[in-house]
């Protein structure tokens, strides 16, 4: 089997109106960047509301390990398959973080013979977004010091600045810093740092906007630190949020892109999974909604993090309805679950895997809390055993579920049809019956302990006094309405993230939390989250270059 790199080179892209005109999309209906990439202009996707909408399959997975799970990859061949047999199927997916790519290989569309071309842009400038988003972001914090700076009408209180700056490039050495040095002429000295661009909270509301005003809106209700008498202050305060938008206006437009098999896919934004909620824009997934039958899409990290995410934040604000998921899990991954070392996995081991298969189990059980039909999609790695493959699917059969081997990595849309024709079964001619974990009335406090206890298991929430003060106080300030967007380690249900499996009884400990007024909801951060990354002792950086042919060598 070819490299990704080497097979996402080798295709032969249709020219993007050839695309869009699958979406039913006229050539003066898109904004061309090149051949290979265009953006839906927001004239276009204003024309369609009101058009009625195509049905949206999740795709999750299990808890990730290092064996890799796949939901990309999945996302893909799924919507391949679909349009395989007949339906029109909208894959819409992340963008990538440019920074990332320079620490560790690995690429964000797809694998094997389900991907999305062009890759090496879709991984690196692509259409700009991330640019604007880091423009944006930074205008914002440059107009905080530049106030203060100019006599601090607002009383900007310079110790409770919760607005940093944002790079999209992993860089450890930014994530504190103290600014502002070198004299009167340079503005107040104060401590602060850098995220990186994708835990900007404009990524997140770039991803959750309808549309220009509500982008606008949002940007301004930014709470981008206190006053000295303890008020919150805005983005608005500062004036801040028409320039910010100016420089948003393409960002907020879904950029349009192919798989190998010349289906039509969105890849537009691409917040943080932690502190933010881990999906692409819901303008993208709306257009596609009014542009097809089926739009298949992802959420980051396993379905207790992800999949929660995406139901009760993003279906929530963007007022989605999905029809079904299917859990993404892979024979390798769940004998890691069972506890079988990484270099042990090539060797068949079904009591492992039998004994890992709880983690699957568990994620079945809670995404039948959202009243949504399940299918599992068991991504076929070559080394699988049958006796594997017949373990899990017999497992599944324990809960009513099916699963169905999926080998679109290996064989492209032919090799998930199986999967596609089961989503079909589920969702057509059967009336949905989607709920949310919590409605918006519960108080933010009852939310947190909510998803802990019903998704995570826990026996309970461990809160100082000050962060129930500090959500009691957004409750009273009137953000108790919002939605809360939990941020901890992936690799678990508990917050250990060695404790594999399908844990029970632990405590999940808040350390902190913080209101993300403009996206929309209440960050609640338990465990350590990074929100800059760094790169490693060899960093992919070393060994990227431009070959003879003008090609990257290195980066996949
Ligand atoms: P996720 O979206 O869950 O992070 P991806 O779909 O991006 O995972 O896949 C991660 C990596 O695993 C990719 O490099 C992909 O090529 C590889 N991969 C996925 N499925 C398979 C498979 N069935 N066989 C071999 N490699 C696979
Ligand atoms: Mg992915």
């Amino acid at each position: 089997m070819k490299s990704d790199v080497e097979i996402a080179r080798e295709a032969a892209k249709q020219p993007i109106a050839q695309i869009a005109a699958k979406l039913g999309l006229r050539p003066d209906e898109i904004l061309p960047y090149g051949h290979d990439k265009a953006k839906i202009p927001h004239q276009s996707v204003a024309a369609l509301a009101g058009r009625p909408e195509g049905r949206l399959i999740l795709v999750t997975a299990i808890n990730p390990t290092p064996a890799g799970e796949g939901k990309t990859t999945t996302t893909v061949g799924l919507g391949d398959a679909l349009n395989r047999i007949g339906k029109r199927a909208t894959i819409c997916i992340r963008e990538a973080s440019l920074g990332p790519n320079f620490g560790m290989k690995g690429g964000a569309a797809g694998g094997g013979l389900a991907q999305i071309v062009p890759m090496d842009d879709m991984n690196l400038h692509f259409t700009g977004d991330f640019h604007a988003i880091t423009s944006a972001h930074n205008l914002l914090s440059a107009m905080i010091d530049n106030h203060i700076h100019w006599g601090n009408a607002l009383d900007i209180d310079t110790r409770r600045i919760t607005w940093r700056r944002v790079i999209d490039m992993n860089d450890r050495a930014l994530r504190d810093m103290v600014i502002g040095l070198g004299g009167a002429g340079n503005g107040f000295a104060r401590q602060s740092g850098f995220d990186i661009t994708v835990a900007s909270e404009v990524m997140a509301i770039l991803c959750l906007s309808r549309d220009l005003t509500d982008l606008e809106q949002r940007l301004g209700r930014i709470v981008i630190g206190y006053s000295r008498a303890g008020d919150p202050v805005t983005a608005r305060d500062l004036g801040a949020d028409g320039a910010m938008t100016v420089l948003l206006k393409e960002a907020l437009q879904p950029n349009l892109v192919q798989t190998l098999e010349h289906n039509p896919a969105l890849v537009h934004g691409g917040p943080f999974a932690n502190i933010a909620h881990g999906c692409n824009s819901a303008i993208a997934t709306q257009t596609a909604l009014r542009l097809s039958d089926y739009v298949v899409t992802e959420a980051g990290f396993g379905a207790d993090l992800g999949a929660e995410k995406f139901l009760d934040i993003k279906c929530r604000i963007a007022g989605l309805t999905p029809s079904a998921v299917v859990l993404v899990a892979t024979v390798r991954a769940l004998k890691m679950n069972g506890g079988v070392a990484r270099a042990d996995l090539g060797a068949e081991n079904v009591e492992a895997l039998t004994r890992g298969c709880v983690n699957l189990g568990r994620h079945i059980e809670n995404l039948r809390l959202y009243g949504l039909p399940v299918v599992v999609a068991v991504n076929h790695f070559s080394g699988d055993s049958e006796a594997e493959v017949a373990a899990v699917t017999d497992y599944c059969a324990g809960f009513g579920v099916k699963a169905v081997v999926a080998r679109h990595w290996a064989e492209g849309g032919a090799g998930a049809e199986e999967l596609a024709q089961e989503v079909v079964a589920m969702v057509e001619g059967a009336e949905g019956d989607f709920q949310m974990l919590y409605p918006d009335e519960m108080p933010l406090i009852d939310k947190v302990e909510t998803i802990c206890t019903r998704i995570y298991r826990a026996a309970g929430v461990e809160m100082s006094p000050a962060i129930r003060a500090q959500l009691e106080g957004w409750q009273r300030d009137g953000y108790g309405h919002l939605p809360v967007c939990i941020a901890k380690t992936q690799y678990s249900f508990s917050t250990d993230p060695d404790l594999r499996g399908a844990p029970e009884g632990h405590v999940i400990p808040v350390r902190e939390v913080r209101l993300s007024a403009g996206a929309g909801f209440v960050v609640v951060i338990c465990g350590q989250i990074m929100t800059m990354p760094g790169l490693p002792r060899r960093p992919a950086a070393e060994t990227i270059r431009l070959n003879d042919l003008g090609q990257i060598e290195g980066l996949f």
